[in-house]
């Protein structure tokens, strides 16, 4: 199925990373993990976690636009109890009432259906194309949830070509693609007891459905397929970000995910083209009085000094301390919230004060965890692969073929 052995990816990547000039960060960063023993199993899946991978594409709306370009079938929640068929339905207005789920005007008597189109045929959802099939699954506030019951391979073309963009090189597409697969079946493994793995926006994975494929992303998903990241062997939270700024984050910043493969602190200046490796901004006094207001913390005008007073081992902000008639401290996450995630797009800055505010100067955009998305387009302009560019980013993590796994599919400990 596809070309690459399985590779303990460590012993590959000293000489290719090495000669283009790139040092892992020494300060204590490869010792302090040296003795990390392998995580224990969490669970093992009862089947194969690769059939479906389920996507809440519409959370608590009232009403969505349903159309199937062929033909299709909407069952009960068992999917034995068929409740209306056809060959083709057109646009209709699916929504919620304290009866059931209502399709046009006709009424079900149900508060879980599944809408499976026939081969060949296409469901549109509010006017995305969608692969696969759909539960619409009504809450208990007359609102409706839509999952997308999705293909793992299917899936991943939907969401490659809304994560990169599809002009970049292909061995980055292709490492994106495998970090990508192995986050989700993550996701998948660890959300085992509730309605979907994932949600279609930047919460987990952006995800655009049959409409937004491109045809090489495409093709880096399917030239990667079934390939994922284990770390001793068993599957981890392979996070990814659009730029590191310079260094890359420890995964504790994003949950109990302090292994070998996310330990950070990888030196990454091959992001500078991206636009967002360096930034700026400025807020004034009244701004960070305004937006502490806004967030519910009160008046504290007015505001007299601002300082960052803890960081990461990586330099990325955890607490802010800001005075004024008195002390509010908020963590670095926090801080990016109070002002905007698209304005403050990292929490790796530094504050400096001036007379009518502070200047606040950042580097990156995103976590910072694992894989720099930037750092990798420019890691496969100089010709490295993507498993080298895996190597890079996921240390000591292992690239294997699911199928090699035999369904004993296991994950790290941690994300409960
Ligand atoms: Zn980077």
């Amino acid at each position: 199925m596809n070309q690459w052995p399985r590779v303990q990816l460590a012993l590959i990547w000293p000489a290719a990373i090495v000669s283009i000039g790139c040092l892992i960060a020494q300060q204590g960063g490869q010792a302090e993990f040296a003795g990390i023993q392998p995580a224990a199993a969490s669970m093992v899946a009862p089947s194969s976690p690769a059939t479906n991978i389920r996507v809440a594409v519409v959370q608590r709306k009232p009403t969505v636009d349903l159309a199937i370009l062929g033909g299709f079938q909407i069952t009960g929640a068992d999917g034995a109890t068929s409740l209306r068929s056809g060959d083709k339905l057109s646009r209709v207005a699916v929504r919620a009432t304290r009866a059931g789920i209502v399709v046009g005007d006709e009424q079900l008597a149900q508060r879980r259906v599944r809408v499976e189109p026939r081969r060949d045929a296409t469901i549109s959802l509010n006017g995305q194309r969608l692969r696969g099939t759909l539960e619409i699954v009504q809450q208990a506030d007359n609102t409706l949830t839509v999952v997308n019951h999705v293909g793992l391979e299917d899936y991943l073309r939907g969401v490659l070509a809304k994560e990169a963009p599809h002009y970049w090189p292909m061995e980055s597409l292709k490492a994106i693609a495998i970090a990508a697969r192995t986050y989700v079946l993550y996701q998948r493994l660890e959300k085992a007891s509730v309605d979907y793995d994932v949600s279609g926006d930047v919460m987990s994975q952006v995800y655009g459905g049959r409409s937004g494929e491109k045809g090489r992303t495409t093709r880096a998903v399917r030239e990667t397929a079934g390939l994922i990241l284990t770390y001793h062997g068993k599957i981890f939270p392979s996070f990814y970000h659009s730029t590191c700024g310079g260094m890359t984050e420890n995964g504790s910043a994003m949950g109990p995910y302090d292994i070998e493969p996310l330990q950070g602190r990888l030196v990454c200046t091959f992001c500078s083209a991206s636009p967002f490796y360096r930034w700026t901004r400025i807020l004034s006094r009244a701004d960070v009085a305004w937006a502490l207001k806004q967030a519910g913390r009160g008046s504290i005008w007015p505001v007299t000094g601002m300082e960052v007073i803890a960081r990461t081992p990586a330099g990325r902000v955890t607490k802010v301390r800001i005075d004024g008639t008195r002390q509010i401290t908020v963590s670095g996450a926090e801080f990016r919230q109070l002002f905007g995630f698209d304005q403050l797009r990292s929490t790796a800055f530094t504050i400096t004060p001036r007379a009518d505010g502070f200047v606040l100067d950042g580097r990156g955009w995103g976590h910072g965890v694992g894989l720099c998305q930037w750092g990798a387009a420019e890691l496969a302009q100089r010709s490295l692969s993507a498993s080298e560019i895996l190597a890079y980013y996921y240390p000591t993590a292992q690239l294997v073929d699911l199928d090699e796994l035999h369904g004993q599919f296991t994950t790290i400990e941690g994300g409960h």
